[in-house]
């Protein structure tokens, strides 16, 4: 056991620095989506209580639909639970080419490809397109997917400033002569809610010659028409090389999907090694996609009322005197700074019956400790009121607020 013994040195080195994360229990409530249950207690499920969810991506609401659950239901009952092997040997299922099928017609693309989860897709996708001798150039807020996508692949990283497109195009002209470049970027960033700047990625992209890839988690569903996210509704999707987006979100399931030219798949299906080398997903669950698909572009209202509920939020938490980032996505995060204060402002929101986990580093950079709001179509007016009052009340109570 001694030889673990520097483990316990570095939890405990993490706890002094309110540092420390533990699992807990949670579920859902049934058949009342935007709320959950949770323990008191590292992994305790005893003493539930019903909270309101601000710390969900289930952002149109869909995790509970009767429609998902049925035809989930179904296909387990025909076809079992695992798949039992991989897509290239014998778990391609025909209900992946059908959802591959639905995802190329919903984003007019060539062709589509579904991972089993966004990390999956984005490590897998990243060291497939980029080797030792590329470079990729990394916004510093991207997601912790793209981050290990970049060190599995060893292309040099070239991080640029947050959104800051004066540095991009520096490190772009340092790196002119090098053979392959990649630009990649979150469309809205996860732990700041803010948006990239699409179009002038795509100019830096064809002056320098770089391919661009785009990760949607948190706006695939969201924007859009049908939910085709952000590069739809700025119209510059047909610019974007490797489109990439997750089910795990607004489509209120698990999983992810790629989408591009048909070469640019072709390509994956040979070279993504988190595809080739992992199993299947299980039928079941390429079903309940298939069936988000179908929610997510024809059930507007739901991103009617998601847009509805994060101005109203948005607005109350300024009207608080609360700095907020620039936005107008389902993440709303009130930056704390030090870290145990952010425990605290977690904690008191819980008392009030509301979960909004502190984001703490390594997640968020040194001294930005936050609380981050995520809001669904499945919140009531009523309860985005409670909130933003609560809200307040907490940050007057801890000296957050003037
Ligand atoms: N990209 C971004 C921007 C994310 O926020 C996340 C997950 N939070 C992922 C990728 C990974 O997606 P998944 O949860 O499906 O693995």
């Amino acid at each position: 056991m001694s030889s673990l013994k520097w483990m316990e040195q570095e939890l405990a080195s993490l706890d002094d620095a309110s540092l420390k994360r533990s699992l807990r229990g949670s579920s859902a409530v049934p058949s009342s989506p935007g709320r959950l249950f949770r323990g008191t207690g590292p992994q305790n499920m005893h003493n539930r209580h019903n909270l309101l969810n601000l710390s969900g991506n289930d952002y149109l609401g869909l995790a509970q639909h009767p429609a998902m659950i049925e035809v989930m239901r179904e296909v387990l009952l025909k076809e079992g639970v695992g798949a039992g092997a991989s897509r290239l040997v014998t778990g391609n299922r025909l209900a992946y080419t059908e959802l591959e099928e639905g995802i190329s017609e919903w984003q007019s693309c060539e062709a589509a490809l579904v991972f089993a989860n966004g990390y999956m897709a984005n490590t897998g996708v990243i060291r497939a397109v980029v080797g030792r001798d590329d470079v990729v150039f990394s916004d510093q807020l991207n997601h912790a997917s793209i981050v290990d996508g970049i060190l599995m692949s060893r292309a040099e990283m070239a991080r640029y400033r947050h959104n800051d497109m004066e540095h991009l195009g520096a490190l772009l002209h340092k790196h002119r002569d090098r053979k392959r470049k990649l630009i990649v970027t979150d469309a809205v960033f996860s732990m700041d809610g803010d948006q990239a700047p699409l179009k002038e990625l795509i100019l830096l992209k064809h002056e320098y010659g770089a391919m661009l890839m785009v990760d949607e988690a948190h706006s695939g569903g969201v924007y859009g028409r049908c939910g085709e996210g952000l590069c739809h509704a700025l119209g510059v999707k047909d610019e974007v090389d490797i489109h990439m987006g997750t089910f795990s979100k607004a489509f209120g399931a698990y999983g992810a999907y790629v989408c591009g030219s048909r070469t640019l798949i072709d390509y994956l299906v040979n070279k993504a090694r988190t595809l080739i080398y992992s199993t299947a997903m299980p039928p079941a669950l390429l079903a309940g996609i298939a069936q988000a698909l179908v929610l997510v572009q024809q059930e507007h209202w739901r991103r009617e009322r998601l847009h509805t509920g994060i101005r109203a939020f948005r607005s109350s938490l300024q009207k608080s005197g609360f700095l907020l980032g620039i936005g107008d996505s389902p993440i709303v995060p009130i930056i704390i700074g030090d870290n145990e204060t952010a425990l605290r402002f977690s904690a008191a929101l819980e008392d009030k019956g509301i979960a909004a986990v502190a984001i703490r580093p390594p997640t968020v950079p040194e001294g930005t400790a936050r609380i981050r709001f995520s809001l669904s179509a499945a919140h009531t007016d009523k309860e985005l009121r409670y909130a933003a009052v609560s809200i307040r009340e907490v940050g007057l109570q801890l000296g957050v607020l003037g």
